[in-house]
């Protein structure tokens, strides 16, 4: 039994909401209350609709009866969220033999001729089903129309129903039973929606749009959806209806005097004043940029529906920013409208929304962005290409250490394995360049230097492609671009949101132009450099290797020697930049054999280098390579079995703080240990550190302080953080390699079955891309509690790569961290999540 009455007149004072009858309808109540022209309307509501759907047959006479004879109605879905969609929309339908004479006499044979046509063709494919070959939209001659209805009937047994209450009653079915149907669910649940969103619809006196003096119809907005800027964009087409404006373009007006071409302004001033005053009195009374629909009746204009202008994230931003700039909505408000997960998009350029696409590989979106180069299969090739200022995309089946100088020289990176925190992913981020991962779509022939995409076409070195890191993709060809958008709404919006955030947010940073992204996005520091991306230019590549192969402990003091004053100017540069903002140093963490060369190639080289024989060089290699190098020997393990690595570390950060404090800044370097797994790991580190610091404060005759901390990588350091807690200032959750650990889940391979794990719902996200709450999640809150027990002053923080993760820094700030540290461009994505989860 129905409890509400079956459908309700929308006027200015019923009771109507968005949760019961649909934002559509909604809207168009708030039309009506701020005096639109809108013509009348009728909402059934989510109740109504889905008794429709289940066999209730509703009376549609009485419905018809408010609309006064002669009216023909348009039928309109209207879900919670306008994003969700719905059916199509069915205009005209009343529409008939008798209509068809009536109308003929008023808006003339030709324009009646045409609605009916539509209808008809329309009722057919949408409501009764039929093949839509048979009913392709034909000139309106009185031949089509007649053989339409023909065949109409020849397919269904029946002539075409005259009943305008009939009519009515066979479109709300099909509507409503065309919402429940799963594949709408499917794809409405993709975009958000709850299994059971409900549908409302509107039904409304068609303006027609057709006949005598200046009729048509039109759709308009008063900001760009590109760019957010003030500019009148829309289409208004002579003798249509609903959005025709816009599908036929090519023969449409522009609205405004101002455009390309013969315009609206032109044809019917009046009416294009009444727009404008329209989109300025929605803009206050409903807080929002609107897109209008309207219609021209002999010159009369009614407006039908208005919707929130379709936005590009960067238009969203202005948007929002201008918006509370004139006074029209909070600049809490502001914040909330902007998704932080959309900010990458205004950071970097993007392929433009409107571009064409030719996907050739599909992957997992690594790090945003977008770049058009040649495709290269080889970090050589890179910098060959860069050296000639040529722009390319390196394609590797996985990335090492080895190709970091190839992918400093690309555009943009993409790999056929990895997930979201493997090498590729994680220096791609940092670098700010877009990166896919984990293609699993396409072959790699190394040797013949191409890419086979799964049908089969070919793509060579040389080729141009563009990489879609925002989307995980990699184009054919060189689609137009949009360039990054950090303008004065941008930074304005920022600067709201760190009124409002209540965590700290770093930045992490390897090199000074990591750590000028940070400062440039406001970063309040730098939470994790790692230091090991400092080995890899090539002079210091060949110390490095000194120190490998260095078979005496003076041999390795002196290749310690010659990196000291390299590592020294490292760390001034930051601690420059940063300007008195924190800088946690991590201390070397990769096994050794990360620096030597695979390739024969490489090898060779390296004996030349050292002037050793290539026998020895390939002996000393096999002789480091580990089963399980991640869990081998590595961080402080390395710096526990050859002490004389961290000593150096140490010295080169202290004297650094010696000598830019010198230069009257304030310096507080911040010294992290990694992948600790026992207290008593700590203690000998700490023992060694502070020898280095009071050698260097006798040295120079100065005083300095810096602060110790832990990185918990391993679940045994989460659950011994009381223990460790006693000798460190601070622990930063190394959640990278802690959800390696507590998942026995190879950070590097689970890309390959992450998304058939995603996908059958073993795990609910990546837990790589956002923090596994409930289980890395517990150990975090062991930690901390633990820590806090013996501490309670003890700072925490997360500097895995969850810490740029919405979910992750709630996580973050629920369990009283004082600041999650992520890559460079994920800071403002962070800063406006953090800014979002505090209000
Ligand atoms: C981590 O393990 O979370 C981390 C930040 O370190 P890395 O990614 O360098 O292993
Ligand atoms: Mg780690």
């Amino acid at each position: 039994m129905q409890k509400n009455a079956p459908f309700t007149e929308i006027t200015r004072t019923v009771d109507l909401s968005a949760e019961t009858h649909g934002q559509r309808a909604k809207c168009i109540q708030r039309l009506i209350r701020l005096d639109m022209p809108v013509p009348h309307t009728v909402a059934l509501s989510f109740e109504t609709v889905h008794g429709i759907a289940a066999g209730q047959v509703i009376d549609t006479r009485p419905l018809l009866g408010s609309f006064g004879a002669d009216s023909l109605v348009s039928v309109r879905p209207s879900p919670a969220m306008q994003e969700w969609g719905g059916p199509t929309a069915m205009l005209d339908v009343g529409m008939n033999d008798t209509m068809l004479l009536t109308l003929s006499e008023t808006i003339g044979a030709e324009a009646a001729r045409a609605l009916y046509l539509r209808f008809v063709q329309a009722y057919a494919v949408e409501v009764a089903r039929l093949d839509p070959e048979l009913f392709e939209p034909t000139e309106p001659t009185r031949d089509a129309l007649v053989q339409s209805l023909e065949i109409y009937e020849e397919e269904m047994d029946e002539p075409f129903p005259q009943d305008p209450a009939n009519q009515l009653a066979a479109v709300l079915k099909s509507m409503a039973r065309a919402w429940e149907g799963t594949s709408a669910r499917l794809l409405r649940q993709a975009k958000g929606a709850p299994p059971d969103a409900g549908l409302g619809l509107v039904v409304q006196r068609m303006a027609l749009g057709m006949g005598a003096a200046e009729s048509g119809s039109g759709v308009i907005q008063f900001v760009s959806s590109e760019t957010g800027l003030a500019q009148i964009t829309g289409r208004y087409l002579s003798q249509s209806q609903g959005r025709d404006a816009l599908a036929r373009r090519a023969e449409a007006l522009y609205l405004s005097r101002d455009s390309r071409g013969p315009s609206l302004e032109d044809a019917c001033p009046e009416a294009f004043a009444e727009l404008r005053a329209f989109g300025d009195v929605l803009r206050t009374g409903l807080r929002e940029e609107m897109q209008i629909e309207f219609a021209l009746d002999a010159g009369k204009l009614s407006v039908l529906d208005a919707v929130r202008v379709p936005r590009a994230p960067r238009a969203a931003v202005r948007i929002a920013v201008a918006l509370a700039e004139s006074g029209v909505i909070s600049k809490e408000d502001a914040i909330l409208r902007i998704e932080p997960r959309t900010l990458p998009e205004l950071l970097h350029r993007q392929v433009a929304f409107d571009a064409q696409r030719d996907p050739i590989a599909k992957g997992m979106a690594a790090s945003p962005g977008a770049a058009t180069g040649q495709l290269v299969f080889s970090a050589t090739a890179a910098q060959a290409c860069a050296a000639q200022e040529t722009p390319c995309i390196l394609v590797r089946p996985e990335t090492s250490p080895e190709d970091i100088r190839g992918m400093h020289a690309a555009s943009g990176v993409l790999t056929e394995k990895g997930g979201m925190t493997s090498h590729a992913a994680v220096i791609a981020r940092g670098l700010g360049k877009p990166c896919v991962v984990g293609t699993r779509d396409i072959t790699l022939d190394l040797r013949a230097k191409t890419l086979t995409t799964r049908d089969g076409r070919v793509f060579a070195e040389g080729d141009t492609v563009t990489l879609d890191g925002t989307a995980g993709a990699c184009l054919a060809g060189a689609p137009r671009l949009m360039e990054p958008a950090l303008d004065g709404s941008f930074r304005t919006l920022m600067a709201w949101a760190d009124q409002a955030r209540d965590i700290g947010i770093r930045a992490n940073a390897d090199t000074p132009a990591d750590a000028e992204t940070a400062r440039r996005f406001d970063a309040e520091g730098i939470g994790l450099c790692r230091t090991e991306h400092m080995f890899f230019d090539e002079d210091r590549l060949t110390v490095m290797h000194e120190m490998i192969f260095a078979e005496t402990g003076e041999a390795r003091g002196a290749a310690l020697e010659r990196l000291l004053p390299m590592q020294r100017e490292d760390f001034v540069d930051l601690f420059e930049i940063m300007r008195g903002k924190p800088v946690c140093i991590r201390l070397f963490d990769p096994p050794l054999h990360e620096f030597l060369p695979t390739s024969r190639e490489g090898i060779w080289n390296l004996a030349e280098a050292l002037d050793l024989p290539v026998s020895t060089v390939t002996h000393r290699i096999e002789a480091l390579s580990e089963y399980n190098p991640m869990l081998g020997m590595r961080g402080v393990r390395l710096g526990i079995a050859i002490p004389e690595i961290y000593e150096m570390q140490a010295r080169a950060i202290f004297e650094a703080t010696v000598d830019v404090s010198l230069k009257g800044a304030i310096v507080t370097p911040e010294i992290m240990l990694p992948l600790v797994s026992a207290r008593r790991e700590v203690e000998l580190l700490k023992t060694n550190i502070d020898a280095v610091a009071a050698a260097v404060r006798n040295e120079r005759g100065t005083r300095f302080g810096f602060r110790l901390g832990v990185m918990v990588e391993t679940p045994r350091a989460a659950l011994k953080a009381g223990e460790i807690a006693e000798i460190t200032d601070f622990l930063s959750f190394g959640t990278n390699d802690l959800t390696q650990m507590t998942y026995g889940l190879s950070r590097d391979d689970a890309g390959r079955f992450m998304g058939t794990y995603v996908q059958q719902g073993v795990f609910a996200e990546d837990p790589f891309h956002t923090l596994d709450a409930d289980g890395v999640g517990e150990l975090l809150n062991i930690a901390a509690e633990r820590g806090r027990a013996v501490k309670p002053d003890l700072t925490l923080s997360i500097c895995g790569e969850h810490g740029g993760d919405p979910d992750s820094i709630d996580f973050c700030r629920k369990a009283g961290f004082s600041y999650v540290s992520c890559s460079p461009f994920r800071v403002p994505v962070a800063r406006m999540a953090a800014a979002h989860l505090a209000l």
